[in-house]
């Protein structure tokens, strides 16, 4: 069989692995020296697109138009970009074996790739219904959102389904992002989560109030405190109802599920140190093995701001952990040393006119400022987090750019807040000034 080797390999064609390829080619590349392994038939490209603009009936985004790395405002690399660099874009390819300590991978075709380097960059896989056993989950048009092909999917059956019923399982950014689209083009949609507001693990209640009533003001039906439990279907397989854990029934033609991802860390299982579900990695992203890195949604890594480890699920990350491997080994090359990864968390969504951006840490008591009502405009409310007297996170829904950077700086500096009472009184002021 077909043996290959590269002294990089990129394992994964996503996010990580477009601003990974970027960076190997900012140090200079031989042609040759470089592969990028990615089971999705198009190169690298900025997969929060796929819930939002993807799906609009109207200013629809598609490829090439937002290959990586225009998310990070930086050049759109087209399939063309790979191979003026020489970096072998190996698309389709699934990777079913990995053999780190033979520096050897092996597709599901039997190709094999030898690598002196590799970066891991597989990302999430997500959660599904059917993994609970639940029952009629498998029916027809139960989508599931995680690569290009989930979302051609989706596209054709909202066409399909025009001013059909949606149901959205879910109540993170995904199901959040998901029923906005899905009202956008007209379908009629309810959205189910067991939690008490959307969101819980970022939003607090008085974040959550906002954006649950101006969901429900858009005509979004929102159904919480309980869980799909089944799921009938038609003659053809094509799901029609989803039955709910508190005995209602909900009519459906199309249901999206987000109830979350797992990282996709099988492959390597027993061969590297893992900790808190994802590979464990050090500053520079190496993992315990010689010459194998791990970044983005599968790296568990030291987050030196806050002394602990964590893994993070968000793009920005994506995009950094994967520059910050790649400036590693290319400075271990030349026996040099960069400075450690030092993150500051943050994560962004967008929905309907909506767009909120958060940094920093979510821990400690919280107080609102600006107006929170959904039926007010402009929508601009905030909130901050404080511990030990410290504000330590910062969010703000439809910040201008300036605003956005202020709120960065609070959440990265972690000025002392006189009271709560006064951060609620200054609000953004308290963020202009640091
Ligand atoms: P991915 O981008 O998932 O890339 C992993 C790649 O590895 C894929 O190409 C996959 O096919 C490939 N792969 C996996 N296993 C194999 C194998 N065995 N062989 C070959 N190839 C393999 N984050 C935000 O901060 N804000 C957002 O608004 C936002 N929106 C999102 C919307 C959607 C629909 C999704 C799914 C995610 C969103 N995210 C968002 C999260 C963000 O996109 C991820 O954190 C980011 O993509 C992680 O990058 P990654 O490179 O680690 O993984």
């Amino acid at each position: 069989m077909a043996e290959k080797h590269f002294k990089y390999v990129i394992l994964g064609g996503g996010v990580s692995a477009g601003y990974a390829a970027r960076e190997f080619s900012k140090h200079g590349l031989q042609p040759g020296e470089l592969a990028l392994i990615s089971k999705e038939a198009v190169a690298p490209y900025e997969r929060p697109a796929l819930s939002k603009a993807y799906l609009f009936p109207e200013g629809t985004a598609r490829l090439p138009g937002f290959h990586c790395c225009v998310g990070g405002g930086g050049e759109r690399l087209l399939p063309e970009w790979y191979s003026e660099k020489g970096i072998e874009l190996v698309l389709s390819t699934e990777i079913v074996k990995a053999d780190l300590f033979s520096k050897s991978l092996t597709s599901a075709a039997g190709e094999i790739f030898k690598f002196d380097n590799l970066i891991i960059a597989t990302g999430s896989t997500v959660i599904k219904l059917t993994d609970f056993g639940v029952k009629g989950a498998d029916a027809k048009n139960i989508f599931y959102l995680r690569e290009i092909d989930d979302a051609d999917k989706l596209v054709e059956v909202i066409k399909a389904k025009k001013n059909g019923k949606a149901v959205v399982v879910g109540g993170g950014y995904i199901g959040l992002e998901l029923s906005a689209a899905l009202k956008i083009n007209d379908l009629d949609v309810n959205m189910v989560y067991p939690e008490p507001w959307c969101m819980p693990r970022l939003f607090t209640a008085d974040i959550a109030k906002f954006y649950e009533g101006y969901y429900t003001n858009k005509g979004i039906n929102i159904i919480k405190g309980t869980v799909a439990v089944g799921f009938g279907s038609n003659d053809n397989g094509e799901v029609k109802e989803v039955h709910l854990k508190d005995g209602r029934v909900l009519e459906a033609d199309i249901v999206v599920v987000g109830v979350g991802g797992r990282p996709l860390t099988t492959l390597f299982k027993g061969q590297v140190d893992e900790e808190k579900g994802g590979i464990k990695t050090d500053a520079f992203f190496k993992t315990s093995v010689p010459d194998v890195y791990a970044v983005g949604d599968v790296a568990t890594f030291p987050m030196k701001l806050y002394g602990d480890i964590r893994r993070v699920e968000h793009v920005d990350h994506a995009r950094k952990s994967a520059e910050q491997a790649v400036k590693a080994i290319k400075a271990s090359e030349e026996g040099k040393s960069i400075e450690e990864y030092d993150y500051l968390p943050y994560f962004y969504s967008r929905s309907f006119d909506l767009s909120w951006q958060f940094y920093g840490d979510n821990v400690g008591e919280t107080v609102v400022f600006g107006d929170n009502d959904p039926a007010s405009s402009p929508h601009k409310f905030g909130t901050y987090w404080v511990k030990d007297g410290k504000v330590i996170g910062a969010f703000l829904e439809s910040g201008t750019p300036e605003e956005n950077k202020a709120i960065a700086k609070v959440a990265r500096v972690q000025p002392a807040a006189e009271s709560l009472n006064q951060l609620s009184k200054e609000g953004l002021g308290f963020a202009s000034k640091i």
